[in-house]
């Protein structure tokens, strides 16, 4: 049976993978990344069950690595497609890890003696990993990278290192890779807005303004704070913590003019988290409308508010350092009423948009843009994985911003897709 290329390893195309495997053809997932998992791979709990994240994806990534029917390229990027439906050749190119992938068993040995420590990007930059390093505890593959940028050629991990899978060069390992494949689908996931674009917010010029998805990682168990919620000036607990909604979401000055549609329910969840963990913290919503649009998301706003948190409609235009918290000045649209708050910590509720690189991605299969970047389908009502070109389907937030489930089900349905076309070829 011929085989499937999935380019994108978030949890649409890790669906899309196991549901194609399971029906015995042979995948092959290309993730740019050092590890699969995508962005759910960073979040804490997942809306409307505040059920753990990585309890739920990391079976399937689990799953996906064991799978003789999946071969998975990491470091790894789609560097040309020719070819049609049911004959594609497809171009991989293989970025260096400095690492002899059959040989490491993942001990972190390495990474314990590296004296090197960066900025971990996986931790949203609130925490710091070393120059060799695994992306996080539940990678897959389960085996370090070493960053040839950071490091310093001090020598510590060659020598602790028992396995001798450590490498001073690897151009061997940077590698072209030609697949044959009756279809491709792309789930290249989606980007977030840089909050630095709106500059009255302050984000990276005072401390205690932080983006949703470092909050995600402040709150994980597994983050760089342990789960505990913490002001990145001084590492005091918080008192109060206010969400700004829509950032970099219908602002067509930002050049995002669509809803993400998941900001206000990730924001909800987190507000919540904080007041079950913490119920002496004030916290408070700013917001535009609220987008409760989903099965249970409307009972899942009520609980928080039951759950006492104060929503606002209205955005503070500015925030203000003011000695030892910030300051913001808001009003509510709904009484009229202006008030000035003064939270320890701001979060910014901020937007999905095109995932880097799906411009090239797009040109390079032929499959247009719609107007915010997003990969464009050819029926949005009953074709929403077909593109326009045959054999190339699409799936998950590299359509649009959407949530898990809907991810999960348009991985899915990508994936029985492809099947038909690897049936036809036989
Ligand atoms: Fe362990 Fe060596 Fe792999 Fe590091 S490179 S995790 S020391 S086996
Ligand atoms: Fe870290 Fe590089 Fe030294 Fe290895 S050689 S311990 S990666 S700085």
């Amino acid at each position: 049976m011929a085989d499937v290329v999935i380019i994108g390893a978030g949890v649409a195309g890790i669906q899309a993978a196991l549901d194609l495997a399971d029906h015995n053809i042979h995948v092959h997932l290309i993730e740019r990344e050092p590890t699969i998992g995508g962005h759910m791979a960073q979040l804490d709990k997942t809306f409307p069950t505040n059920d753990c994240s990585m309890c739920i994806l990391s079976p399937k990534m689990v799953e996906v690595a064991r799978h003789p029917d999946i071969t998975i390229h990491t470091c790894s990027e789609v560097e040309s497609v020719s070819g049609e439906v049911g004959s594609f050749r497809v171009r991989v190119r293989k970025h260096p890890r400095y690492i002899i992938e059959e040989e490491c068993n993942g001990c972190g040995d390495c990474t314990l003696i590296c004296p090197v420590e960066v900025y971990n990007r996986f931790d949203a930059g609130i925490g710091v990993r070393k120059a060799i390093y695994k992306p996080h505890a539940q990678a897959v593959p389960d085996i370090v990278i070493k960053d040839q940028e950071h490091c310093i050629e001090c020598g510590l991990c060659y020598d602790v290192c028992g396995k001798e899978a450590i490498l001073h060069e690897d151009e061997d390992h940077e590698r072209l890779i030609d697949i044959e494949a009756a279809s491709i689908i792309v789930a290249t996931g989606y980007g977030t807005f840089d909050a630095r674009n709106k500059r009255q917010l302050r984000y990276l010029a005072v401390p205690d303004v932080i983006t949703s998805l470092e909050f995600e990682r402040m709150i994980n168990a597994s983050g760089p704070t342990g789960g505990e919620l913490r002001r990145l000036s001084d590492g005091k607990p918080p008192r109060s913590v206010a969400f700004i909604q829509c950032v970099g979401s219908r602002d067509i000055a930002a050049g995002r003019p669509y809803c993400s549609g998941v900001c206000c329910m990730y924001a909800m969840k987190n507000a919540m988290l904080i007041r079950e963990k913490n119920p002496e913290v004030d916290v408070t919503v700013f917001y535009n409308d609220i987008r409760a649009y989903g099965k249970g998301y409307e009972e899942y706003y009520e609980r928080a508010e039951n759950l006492g948190v104060r929503f606002i409609r209205g955005f503070p235009g500015e925030v203000f350092e003011g000695g030892d918290h910030l300051i913001m000045v808001a009003e509510d649209t709904e009484t009229g009423e202006v008030e000035t708050f003064h939270p320890d910590l701001v979060v910014l509720s901020i937007g999905l948009e095109p995932a880097p690189g799906s411009e090239e991605i797009g040109t390079m299969l032929g499959i247009p843009h719609d107007k915010a970047g997003f990969f464009d389908v050819a029926d949005r009502k009953v074709g929403p994985v077909l593109t326009v070109k045959p054999g190339i389907y699409v799936a998950g937030t590299a359509t649009a911003p959407r949530d898990i489930p809907d991810s999960v089900t348009m991985g899915g349905a990508a994936a029985m897709r492809a099947y038909l076309d690897a049936l036809r070829v036989g």
